[in-house]
């Protein structure tokens, strides 16, 4: 029997005629490399709608790694067996899952394309009854503890028992590149991979006051984000020297505006970078009244000053969403010991009167040195 892994996406499906091809070639791309940097082989094709793995050295990590590309919706490695009749497909079948029925509480779920004298409900009933015969606990549909996965295509079925959950999205480069103030604090990560995995070849800035610590933190999460996720390009950080900037707001800036100025200076010099770069918008972990610095009126003052759009993909979200996210994408344990750096002594208020932040603003803006390098990540 012949071992594949079945690669499904979703979105591109719904792209016109002239870009989803591009897609589908980029996403084949993605997984490739994908594999090829978890040291898997195999032969990646596409085929009506969807992509396979044949020929996989290790179908499990095949299916594992493809699981990692944005735009992918979900993976399943599985046995593909050639049939002629219902029959036919029933007793290959049920030579299959039968060990693996054994003692328990199943059920079969048929999907069915092509011409056919039978229905996939057909399908299920007959291979269910053989199941049970040879061995099968019993079938419950609602709650089984096995799901045998019968997909017929033409003459052909792929018999699988799971499906590994992708991102899904589009794929990395499908969309114009953005630049995203980057902290490795739990909420900037997820902005990161969420509009990464809308397709934005996103890119990090961070904002160095002096604190080695986060400085580290931060490096770690972008290469981590960079290993498990970034196909196809290399991640590139900028990471500004923001001392000075730091040191000039707080002998400068009254207590309760600090940390407000110090964010619009952030978005100025990331718009910079962006313009001189060619990104087409900056990308936050906001999140509205988290803290003071993010109440909508806050977040009006920091944001006015910049004309590239800001994007913040975690705005709605609870904090425990966000922590679920960056759970789910394998950067929990790096994230979770980020600290926050950036409070200047005492938090601002949350309602900043526009008059006195333009005044406070205007001690600093343009007297203070900064420095830019530009690392690449990965590859
Ligand atoms: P995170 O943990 O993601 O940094 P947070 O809840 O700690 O978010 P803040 O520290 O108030 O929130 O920062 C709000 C946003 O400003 C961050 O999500 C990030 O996009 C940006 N930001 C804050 N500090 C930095 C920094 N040092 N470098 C780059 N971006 C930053
Ligand atoms: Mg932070």
């Amino acid at each position: 029997m012949e071992e594949v892994v079945i690669v499904r996406y979703s979105e591109i499906a719904v792209k016109g005629r002239h870009t989803r091809p591009r897609l589908e070639r980029l996403l084949a791309k993605h997984i490739e490399e994908a594999m090829r940097r978890r040291g898997v082989e195999g032969r990646v094709e596409r085929l009506q709608g969807r992509i396979l793995i044949r020929d996989p050295s290790d179908s499990e990590k095949a299916a594992i790694s493809a699981a990692r590309v944005f735009g992918v919706k979900s993976t399943s490695p599985a046995k593909v067996v050639d049939f002629n009749g219902l029959d036919d497909l029933v007793e290959k079948a049920a030579e299959h899952f039968a060990p693996r029925v054994e003692g328990k509480v199943f059920r079969v779920t048929a999907r069915r394309t092509g011409v056919h004298d039978f229905t996939s409900l057909d399908v299920e009933k007959e291979l269910g009854a053989r199941l049970l015969e040879l061995g099968a606990n019993r079938v419950d549909l609602h709650r089984p503890d096995y799901i045998a996965y019968v997909e017929v295509r033409g003459n052909r079925a792929y018999l699988y028992d799971r499906i590994i959950e992708g991102p899904g999205g589009l794929p990395l480069g499908s969309e114009e590149p953005t630049l995203v103030l980057f902290s490795g604090g739990f909420d900037s990560t997820a902005a990161a991979w969420l509009v990464m995995k809308r397709g934005s070849p996103a890119d990090l800035v961070f904002f160095d006051i002096g604190v080695r610590e986060v400085y580290n933190i931060m490096m770690e999460a972008a290469e981590a984000l960079a290993r498990e996720w970034i196909h196809g390009r290399r991640l590139k950080l900028y990471v500004v020297d923001f001392r000075d900037v730091a040191s000039t707001v707080a002998s400068n800036v009254r207590p309760k505006y600090r940390v407000l100025v110090m964010r619009r200076l952030m978005l100025v010099e990331a718009e910079r970078i962006a313009v001189e770069k060619g990104y087409e918008a900056l990308v936050t972990g906001e999140s509205i009244g988290q803290v003071a610095t993010q109440t909508v009126r806050n977040m009006r003052l920091i944001g006015s000053g910049v004309t590239l759009p800001v994007v913040r993909p975690v705005s709605g979200m609870d904090k425990d969403e966000v922590v679920r996210i960056v759970h789910r994408i394998g950067l929990y344990d790096i994230v979770s010991r980020q600290i926050e750096a950036c409070r200047m002594g005492v938090d601002p208020t949350p309602r900043g009167d526009p008059a006195i932040f333009n005044d406070e603003l205007g001690k600093v803006l343009g007297k203070y040195r900064i420095q830019v390098s530009e690392y690449e990540i990965g590859g």
